[in-house]
């Protein structure tokens, strides 16, 4: 594995900055107790260095289209930085694709997968010209009718599951026997099927599969890719000529939530497939990636007030304002989904003073909701703020609202002109107006103004 030396110490640099000059500029505080906070530079870092990793595997003048995983961090001002930073977007609901259009992504540069898609989103899809990987024969009859009805310029292809099995997490394991999306490849038939899918289609010139996500080893991953690869070259010579001109090699590329260092990088990837699968590097099919987490997880942190530090039974516990409202799925599976937590004392500076194990607490109303068991780090006192790492992809943008806590604002930061640190609204704090609202607020006499039954 490459680390790059110096690159995890300036991230972590960057984030204790932040933090203290988010506590100083009111961001955070007494009456702001939960933020996100969104590294910039960070972000951009890692757009250049998946650009730069496939650049140098791949044959020169390839066509290659990063599609960033819009679920991992759906927020419209992310989308447009990286969209700047020349990655598209992959969307997989109306939401999504709502999400990338108003963040500027063109429709030549988002691809729509989703294992569900109605027939009025692959007719919108179809319209703007957005690729769209069919999921199953289902799905596929319907881009039948839509292609025989009107000429498109989507890219249109073939979701499989090479079905070479899961990694450590069950539930973001998309490639075992029984995963639900896309064409089992294993099954009975099915390949034969998909072989003939194609020849009969000219139209299909695309292959898709996401073999997994956090918890799977990148050789598997690579081996997914590679029988995707050889389904390619099957079809293409039993068309006689290239009609799949195209991989989608999904997403994947697993996060260290155990440490500051990016590893595996986006580098060690591509040079596993350029050695396990170099067909795919040589310049005969273009490539399309779709990276979620591994382009932002490192990059946001959750910065979470202590309201109250107290003891119960001998362990010492935090109570703040971040839980399972912000990280649902730790909270819910800690031992799948563990963070690492960084202690910041009443000014948001690095808390210093010996370890103590303690808990770091959620405001949920139920006991489990923990950010960290048993964790020793500095004692955390009232005031303080413990700032969960590591959080910039599927946490604080996606919010749970148990108890009805609103989502917390979200801001993006940077180096301002004068040594300091700029911040940016990415998305506004939820207002108490607001949860009401979303909660029927219009509608509190709907169920009273309903009739009684009549009593006999
Ligand atoms: C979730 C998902 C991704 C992104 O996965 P990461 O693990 O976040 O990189 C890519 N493609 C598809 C189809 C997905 O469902």
């Amino acid at each position: 594995m490459e680390v790059q030396t110096g690159e995890p110490e300036r991230r972590a640099a960057r984030r204790d900055e932040a933090v203290r000059a988010a506590v100083e500029q009111g961001l955070l505080g007494p009456d702001a107790a939960v933020a996100g906070l969104l590294d910039v530079t960070g972000i951009r870092e890692s757009a250049a260095a998946l650009r730069a990793a496939f650049d140098a595997v791949l044959a020169p003048g390839t066509p290659v289209l990063h599609a960033f995983a819009v679920k991992a961090t759906p927020l419209v001002a992310v989308v447009r930085l990286l969209h700047e930073a020349g990655i598209g977007a992959e969307v997989a609901s109306p939401g999504e694709l709502a999400l990338a259009r108003a963040a500027g992504v063109p429709a030549g540069r988002t691809v729509l997968d989703s294992p569900a898609k109605t027939q009025e989103e692959l007719r919108e899809a179809l319209a703007l010209g957005i690729a769209v990987n069919a999921d199953n024969p289902q799905e596929l009859h319907r881009l039948d009718a839509l292609v025989g009805r009107a000429p498109t310029r989507s890219p249109l292809g073939i979701r499989v599951n090479p079905q070479i099995g899961g990694g450590t997490i069950g539930a973001t394991s998309t490639a075992t026997p029984t995963s639900k999306f896309g064409v089992a490849l294993r099954d009975a038939g099915a390949r034969e099927w998909v072989v003939r899918a194609c020849l009969e289609r000219p139209w299909l010139t695309r292959l898709h599969a996401h073999t997994g996500s956090q918890g799977i080893p990148l050789a598997l991953l690579a081996r997914g890719v590679a029988e995707t690869y050889a389904l390619a070259e099957e079809i293409n010579e039993r068309a006689g000529r290239r009609q799949i001109d195209t991989l989608d090699i999904g997403g994947g590329l697993p996060v260290n939530f155990a440490g500051e260092a990016a590893a595996p990088s986006y580098a060690d990837y591509a040079r596993l497939l350029a050695e396990e699968v170099p067909g795919l590097c040589g310049g005969r099919y273009g490539l399309v990636t779709e990276f979620g987490r591994s382009l932002l997880a490192k990059h946001g942190t959750v910065v979470a007030r202590v309201e109250y530090a107290k003891s119960a039974g001998g362990r010492r516990i935090a109570v703040t304002h971040a839980g399972v409202q912000v990280a649902t799925r730790t909270v819910y599976a800690p031992q799948a989904w563990p963070l690492r937590i960084a202690a910041y004392d009443t000014k948001g500076r690095p808390k210093q003073g010996p370890e103590a194990v303690q808990d770091v607490a959620g405001p949920a109303c139920f006991s489990g909701d923990l950010l960290a068991e048993g964790r020793a780090l500095p004692l955390l006192e009232q005031g303080d703020y413990a700032a969960a790492l590591d959080t910039g992809a599927y946490y604080f943008a996606h919010h749970y609202s148990y108890n009805s806590l609103a989502r917390p604002g979200v801001y993006g930061f940077a180096p301002d002109a004068s040594g300091g640190v700029a911040f940016a609204t990415a998305r506004e704090p939820q207002t108490v107006a607001e949860v009401v609202a979303e909660s029927g607020g219009a509608h509190a006499t709907a169920l009273t103004s309903l009739r009684a039954p009549e009593r006999r």
